[in-house]
């Protein structure tokens, strides 16, 4: 499948159908992304092959929880982002279009590393991972034949087209849900709230494996109307199963002004979510305990420490004192 096409009644553009945003671009041009260029009969994705990072990560610093625990992901990245957070953590290679084409790897080496190195998935992460599926793609399609799994870490603003098309080439994903508050997505982030929604929405519906994170930034989505929006969204949108990741925000590219998040406004985020039955809430970037409990019996089923796991006692997805089947991926 190509992920662009003619557009209609101008026939001098492409339209881009990789995210919301459906750039429409004439000869030369490239998009919001600065990776994806109109090269005359098609829309080539520039960074396709050519990494900026590749590093063998524990699972759980995706973060994924409940999915395959204490395994390894290949995990990569190339240049560029839809998106223009002001705290983006990964902003040197966000924010540029500088490709080092000196760092090509094909997707079948790719998984040939992944099986080297023993590692149960490959994750596309440290940039928007969006902005270069038709990479991530043949890369997800060639791991299957070796039950490699595949694992997106997103900022929710794929198009309807490669939402759909993520349908059995992606196993799971993490989506970034940074706000509930619309003008905020619109003037500091990128993209739209309404569009992160759908998509979460459909990403469950396509039996894909979910988790969802949200920074808490202070002063910017920390109030507890605002979480308390997020955690009534997950709750009725997608379930009290789903992890939620509260993750502490700390000063970072153009908000060096802004403090690091407090324990007092993490430990709200838990208590709202709780509040509404949350089942699996975790902090992120702090010394909180995060070990998975059974939400019927109380047993702790996964201790963890940083991104380690010290004991996991899920057995074939359930708890092994009462039965109850734990939401996620577990062999
Ligand atoms: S990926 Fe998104 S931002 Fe980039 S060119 Fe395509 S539609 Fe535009």
């Amino acid at each position: 499948m190509n992920f662009y096409k003619q557009q209609e009644n101008k026939k001098d553009r492409l339209v881009c159908l990789l995210c919301d945003y459906y750039c429409k671009l004439k000869d030369g041009q490239i998009g919001i992304c600065g990776v994806n260029q109109n090269i005359g009969d098609k829309i080539e994705c520039l960074v396709y092959g050519y990494l900026s990072a590749l590093n063998i990560d524990p699972i759980e610093k995706k973060p994924l929880y409940h999915f395959l625990p204490s395994s390894t992901s290949l995990s990569l990245g190339t240049v560029g982002c839809n998106f223009r957070c002001s705290f983006c953590q990964n902003w040197q290679i966000s924010q540029t279009n500088k490709i080092n084409k000196s760092n090509y790897f094909s997707p079948t080496q790719i998984v040939d590393i992944a099986r080297q190195k023993k590692c149960k998935s490959i994750s596309y992460t440290y940039n928007e991972p969006t902005i270069f599926y038709p990479f991530a793609k043949d890369i997800a399609l060639s791991a299957k034949e070796f039950n490699i799994k595949s694992v997106f870490v997103s900022n929710g603003f794929e198009s309807k087209e490669v939402i759909e098309d993520m349908k059995g080439v992606i196993d799971a994903a993490n989506i970034d849900l940074k706000s509930f508050n619309e003008s905020y997505y619109k003037k500091s982030l990128g993209g739209n709230l309404k569009t992160i929604c759908r998509n979460l929405v459909k990403l469950k519906e396509n039996d894909i494996h979910l988790e969802v994170t949200t920074l808490i930034v202070p002063t910017k989505n920390d109030s507890p109307k605002e979480l308390e929006n997020i955690v009534k969204f997950l709750k009725e949108n997608l379930g009290v199963d789903t992890p939620w990741h509260i993750s502490a925000f700390h000063p970072d590219y153009k908000e060096q002004q802004i403090e690091r998040t407090s324990n007092e406004s993490l430990n709200l985020a838990l208590k709202i979510a709780k509040s509404y039955g949350l089942n699996y809430v975790y902090i992120g970037n702090s010394n909180f305990e995060n070990d998975t409990i059974c939400k019927c019996c109380g047993r702790v089923l996964v201790r963890r420490k940083y991104f380690g796991v010290i004991e996991n006692k899920i057995c074939d997805g359930n708890c092994p004192k009462c039965g109850t089947k734990i939401s996620g991926v577990f062999k």
